[in-house]
Parts: structure tokens; C-alpha cells; sequence
């Protein structure tokens, strides 16, 4: 296996900030900052979204990568960015794509060690029209209750579990996951919130797409998560429309079999709502767009519901929860978002740059 020492993953928002505009400098990048109104880290560090750029601004055929659309999921995003900043890029191919790297895309979260934003919006069911009608999703009514239940009682835990496992004999295991995780717009206290208008990150995106990259004609997107597939492993969650040229690139340069047949955690996939790789077109309504989400494999399934769970209780229940029961669970969710296991790292790090670097040459003869 790969193996090499590297220094490229971060032990908290403000060391990957730093690392990603140090790297951002010495690779000779145009570097930009948008601050965070009201928000400060968790050391009292100042939040920001960090842009930098490199390569042909005026290139027809832009290369986006996004991390920390969901907060502490972007340690592996922001290593990935890091590292690419950091490897020998190809001059021919500079000269032919634009490169703009967002790093923190939710600095808030990231900074606070959870998925959403301060104020509890999934900022990756954010980006619907919130002039139109909400989507709705009425089986998330369903199982609200049983989601947010207060792990800190055990009696109301057990009830949350049996009322999960009833809704699960019921509809099955696809229609339960579409119910929990399409995102939903009625209850601000759940999962998958995507909240009653667009939050201070959406629009801080539309800015830098605007001014970066508003006159770009193919756009290759990718917005880095965690928590889905095999440990150590991309995941591909492509979202250009069926039958669409764009789709047919994506899958050329990830592989077929990986994004045409792609099954989150071995499931049907949900009806997603108001994705950032929604906000990417909307704000770039000349380019066609390919690429999408790409997850690292963690925990699996199980595990990957429970840390979304346990994502809402250190929003909510943390006070309440005795000071050592809160330390074990940030690191437990900490751990099943962002494995600490250099062998984890490695392995994200190496494959990273793999599909990276495909995605990149790809974009160049799209
Ligand atoms: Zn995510």
C-alpha cells in the first residue's frame, strides 16, 4: 500500500485554515477571505470562507473544489485541497483550466466540531428556492420524534429505538432513509434541516462563483464529505441529470460503475433537496456542471446514523449531559466523521489525489 508521511490533514479548523492559505501562498494562488458575521471558532479564532485560485482565470472550463460544506466533515476535504496545492501541478494543464479551491465552506461547524450550521440548517439542503413553496417530506414527520429523543434518558431512548424499528418494518429500510435524510423544511430541532431562507454561506457562494467563475462554460464540481462507503474509500454521488453530457463526463472520469449505480450506505438514493451542487448551477446558469458530492467511507451505515444523531444531540442536549459523557461523544463523532487512523488518512490522501488529478485532466479535454 501507499504509504508516506504527510502533514496534509489538521487537528482543528483553525490549523487547516492556516495550512490551507499557507499552502494556497507558496503554490502562488490568487487567495480571498469572506468573515463570518457573527460567528467565533471554538477558540475564539475568526470563521472564514478561504477561496483561492490558480491556473487560467479566463479558461471556459473552471475545476471547483469545496470542503466543509458539512463543518468537521471537512478535514478530509481540506487535506485533499491542501495536498493537491501542495503537489507538482502540471503547467499544460494550468494553462488550460481555472482551479478555485473554497476551503470552510461552514466554517462555523467545522470550527465547532458539528455538521450544520450555528444555527442548526443542514447548509446542504439549503440551497432550494426559498421563494417558492418548501418541498415537502411528510414522512419525516414520522420519525422526528424518535430522532431527536434525549439519548441522556434511557427510557426515552428505548422508546425512540422501538418506534424507529416499527417505522422500519413498516416502509423499509429505502423509503426510511429517503424520509430522513432528502432533507426536510418543517422542524428547525431536526435532521437534515435545510431552514427558511438562504444562510449567510449560501450566499457568500453565489459571491465567489460570480466573481471566479461566472463565465465559465464547463464546470467540474466536487463538494468532499464523510460518513458514506467503504473505509478509506470514495464515494460517488454524481448529480447532473440523467442522460445529460454532463453526467456521461462525470462518469468517464470516476468511473461508470462507481456513479451510475452509486447506493448511499447500500440503499436507494433520497430525493435530495437543495444540495450545494443545486446552488452551483443556479449561480452559474451558462455552465453546465459536472461531478457532485464525494463521500470518504468511514464507519458504514450504521455508524452513519447514528453520528447524525449524535450531531443533533451536542446541539441540543449538551448541556444537560455530565461533562465526561459530552468529552466521550465529540471524540466518538469526531472520530466516525474524521477518523484519526493515519491509515485512514493515507488511504484518503492517495486515492484523493488520484481522482482529483482524473478529474482535472478530464475537465481539460471536456
Ligand atoms: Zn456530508
Amino acid at each position: 500500500m501507499f504509504f508516506r508521511y504527510t502533514d496534509d490533514f489538521s487537528s482543528s479548523y483553525r490549523f487547516a485554515r492556516e495550512k490551507f492559505r499557507a499552502a494556497a501562498r507558496a503554490a502562488g494562488a490568487e487567495l480571498a477571505s469572506h468573515v463570518h458575521p457573527d460567528g467565533q471558532g471554538i477558540d475564539g479564532e475568526d470563521l472564514t470562507i478561504d477561496v483561492c485560485r490558480l491556473g487560467n482565470p479566463r479558461s471556459s472550463r473552471q475545476f471547483l473544489m469545496i470542503s466543509g460544506t458539512h463543518g468537521m466533515e471537512g478535514y478530509a476535504g481540506s487535506a485533499l485541497q491542501v495536498a493537491w496545492l501542495r503537489s507538482r501541478l502540471d503547467p499544460a494543464l494550468l494553462t488550460n483550466i481555472g482551479v478555485v479551491l473554497v476551503h470552510g465552506l461552514n466554517p462555523y461547524g467545522f470550527s465547532h466540531g458539528i455538521r450544520t450550521t450555528g444555527a442548526g440548517v443542514d447548509l446542504n439542503r439549503n440551497f432550494i428556492d426559498h421563494d417558492a413553496v418548501a418541498p415537502t417530506n411528510l414522512r419525516y414527520e414520522e420519525v422526528h420524534s424518535h430522532l431527536v429523543a434525549d439519548v441522556s434518558d434511557p427510557n426515552e431512548w428505548q422508546r425512540a429505538e422501538q418506534g424507529l424499528v416499527a417505522v422500519l418494518d413498516r416502509l423499509g429500510e429505502d423509503a426510511l432513509f429517503d424520509a430522513v435524510a432528502r432533507g426536510q423544511y418543517t422542524h428547525p430541532d431536526g435532521v437534515f434541516y435545510g431552514g427558511t431562507q438562504r444562510t449567510w454561506e449560501n450566499l457568500a457562494l453565489e459571491r465567489i462563483l460570480v466573481e471566479f467563475m461566472g463565465h465559465a462554460e464547463k464546470v467540474a464540481a466536487i463538494d468532499w464529505h464523510t460518513g458514506i462507503g467503504s473505509y478509506g474509500k470514495p464515494f460517488f454521488l454524481a448529480f447532473s441529470e440523467q442522460g445529460s453530457q454532463a453526467l456521461r463526463e462525470t462518469a468517464r472520469w470516476w468511473g461508470e460503475e462507481h456513479v451510475l449505480a452509486a447506493q448511499p450506505h447500500g440503499r436507494s438514493r433520497p430525493r435530495y433537496q437543495g444540495l450545494v451542487f443545486d446552488g452551483v448551477r443556479t449561480f452559474l446558469p451558462r455552465a453546465e456542471v459536472a461531478g457532485g458530492v464525494i463521500e470518504w467511507g468511514t464507519r458504514g451505515a450504521e455508524a452513519g446514523d447514528i453520528a447524525i444523531r449524535q450531531d443533533l444531540w451536542l446541539r441540543q442536549h449538551a448541556a444537560r449531559l455530565p461533562a465526561d459523557t459530552l468529552t466521550q461523544l465529540r471524540a466518538d463523532l469526531l472520530d466516525s466523521l474524521n477518523p484519526v487512523s493515519y491509515l485512514w488518512r493515507t488511504s484518503v490522501l492517495s486515492e484523493g489525489i488520484r481522482v482529483m488529478e482524473a478529474t482535472a485532466n478530464g475537465l481539460s479535454r471536456w
